[in-house]
């Protein structure tokens, strides 16, 4: 029998069926009248496109009816009124820490009628300078402080002032007015993509930040999937990337899917990301290494699925991009991260930080100019003029661009490998005494600049709390709770490092006599803050914080919240 008279059989069956189905709906409406049947229908499809809007929204549902609960209680009446005493006295504490004055200062609320000498605005600064330089204040240029400072040499910081001043007028948003910027500019990304072996077709621009660099290349990738016809764009990336990929997806309508980490390495689990990629996908990211334990993410590995499912490939070089080029020639060796990896299309990398360039300086890299097109902005029509810029800002600084390339020139690859050879084996002095010490450990395997710190024994915000009175102000870290220090080039000078060690040894043995104690202070804000189911409460003691920045009001001393005898004047 072939074939043909095979189909055949089936397809009556199937004409069969079809015409079964028809007589029973037929007699069903029997009795209805066209209009009935024409309602029905448009009624049901509109109802199906409005299910379908309330599934299927860039926020998960999950995400959704969790927070419409939490709305909800507070709006029960007893409940919400305590909880927004409590936001309200957070908020009161915080803004009491934060913007508190001395003793007859006050806030300048308006111009100076006649503008101030030169010298007149100086005393000013020198007033404003006491509120930084006290008994309690943290000493940065001692070594004291987790990254922040990544060098701030006072012979560099000199120079760069210099070079600073001869272009603080120039603006790249004019290359005709200003030649001189823009090969500086150019040549910044040229030398970027060099260290991190971009081909001939690489590309990039300077950016005022690595949040910026990482919001460009989301912005380039996003519009590439637009332009594949995916509505909801999506970013694939580790639970342990930087936030600026939130503050992406925020602002440029895509959603982050997060990837869980492997867990005791904290690399990110590259099956997951495998299983998350999807229609929707614009997008995956590695770091390089990350913040929170300073891990590099199996770059290698990630890039052979963004290969396979033909998708673009960030790695976040943010951190560490001017450590990590350096770090084979300093004697260190490290996996693969750059563009010599087939798959990878943009890494971004900050200047200011281990560049050491004033701040306000990033770069966006790309593999292919093709990807480049994309970052950039070109409105045709508008009155004033033909408008393209290439990143987020319209005029720029010229002169931090200038400082830039001062800092790149004047450091020099023989400059880069010997400040990263101090900063490793700094590091790796730090990792290595760390993991001697009872009680503590060390996440993952640290190849940079970062060292994470963990307590299966007791809470580790304990251990911050004792080390911030030691003078110590390292970063704080959640989901798991730890601590981090980044290693700049204050951390190599003489002693830091064995000071550090000798630190955590003792606080750690101190700890250990009674590893349940609870804890105090600004760590149990932290342990606290962790365990707030509802985020949104969070979100807004955070929204007060940021307010707080603002303030120009003295804040009230309110004597309810304090502890002692009163005396508050
Ligand atoms: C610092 C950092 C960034 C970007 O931060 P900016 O403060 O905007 O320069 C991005 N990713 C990582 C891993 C970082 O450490």
């Amino acid at each position: 029998m072939d074939y043909r008279s095979a189909l055949e059989v089936y397809k009556e069956t199937v004409l069969l069926y079809v015409k079964e189905g028809q007589r029973q709906v037929n007699s069903h409406c029997a009795d209805l009248e066209p209009w009935q049947i024409i309602g029905a229908s448009v009624i049901t499809t509109l109802g199906a496109v409005y299910i379908k809007g309330v599934l299927f929204q860039q926020e998960s549902l999950t995400s959704r009816v969790k927070k419409q609960c939490f709305r909800l209680i507070r709006k029960i009446p007893f409940v919400g009124a305590s909880i927004q005493n409590q936001l309200n006295k957070a908020l009161d504490d915080m803004s009491l820490s934060l913007c508190t004055l001395k003793e007859g200062m006050s806030y300048t609320k308006q111009l100076p009628s006649k503008g101030l000498s030169q010298s007149q605005v100086m005393d000013r600064i020198r007033e404003y300078e006491t509120l930084s330089k006290h008994d309690s204040s943290v000493q940065w240029e001692k070594g004291r402080v987790s990254g922040a400072v990544y060098w701030g040499d006072e012979s560099l910081t000199k120079f760069l002032v210099k070079v600073y001043g001869d272009f603080a007028w120039s603006n790249p948003l004019h290359p005709d007015i200003f030649p001189c910027v823009r090969k500086m500019e150019a040549e910044v990304v040229r030398m970027s993509c060099t260290l991190f072996n971009g081909g001939p077709k690489s590309c990039g621009t300077v950016t005022s930040g690595g949040t910026e660099s990482i919001l460009m290349a989301c912005k380039a990738y996003r519009d590439m999937a637009h332009e594949r016809g995916v509505k909801y764009p999506e970013i694939l990336a580790p639970v342990s990337v930087h936030a600026a990929f939130d503050k992406a997806a925020h602002y440029f309508g895509m959603k982050l899917v997060h990837i869980p980490l492997v867990n005791n390495t904290m690399k990110v689990d590259v099956k997951a990301m495998k299983r998350a990629i999807n229609g929707n996908t614009a997008m995956l990211v590695c770091s390089a290494p990350q913040f929170p334990h300073g891990i590099m993410d199996p770059v290698e590995e990630v890039a052979e699925l963004a290969v396979r499912y033909n998708l673009p490939l960030h790695v976040d070089a943010c951190l560490g991009g001017f450590l990590i080029v350096f770090m084979e020639k300093a004697g260190y060796t490290l996996a693969p991260f750059d563009f010599s990896v087939k798959g990878v299309t943009s890494i971004s990398a900050d200047t200011h930080k281990y560049g050491y360039a004033p701040k306000g300086s990033s770069v966006i890299l790309y593999s292919d100019t093709k990807y480049r097109q994309y970052q950039y902005f070109v409105a045709p029509d508008w009155q004033g003029g033909i408008y393209a810029s290439p990143s987020i800002a319209g005029s720029r600084p010229g002169g931090i661009i200038a400082a830039c390339w001062a800092t790149m020139m004047h450091m020099g690859e023989d400059g880069y490998i010997e400040t990263t050879k101090k900063i490793i084996s700094t590091a790796r002095k730090i990792i290595t005494g760390i993991n001697q010490i009872e009680g503590v450990y060390v996440f993952g395997n640290p190849e940079v600049s970062v060292v994470a710190i963990g307590s299966d024994v007791f809470d580790i915000f304990r251990l911050s709390n004792a080390l911030t009175s030691k003078g110590w102000n390292l970063n704080t870290l959640q989901f798991p709770s730890s601590i981090h220090i980044c290693c700049t080039v204050l951390h190599t000078q003489p002693g830091v490092a064995d000071q550090f060690i000798g630190d955590v040894r003792e606080q750690v043995a101190i700890i250990m006599k009674n590893p349940s104690e609870k804890t105090t202070g600004m760590g149990a804000i932290y342990g606290m803050a962790q365990s707030i189911p509802d985020r949104s409460m969070v979100t807004e003691i955070s929204r007060g914080f940021l307010d707080c920045l603002y303030s120009t009001e003295v804040p009230k001393l309110n004597t309810s919240h304090m502890n002692g005898n009163g005396k508050a004047h």
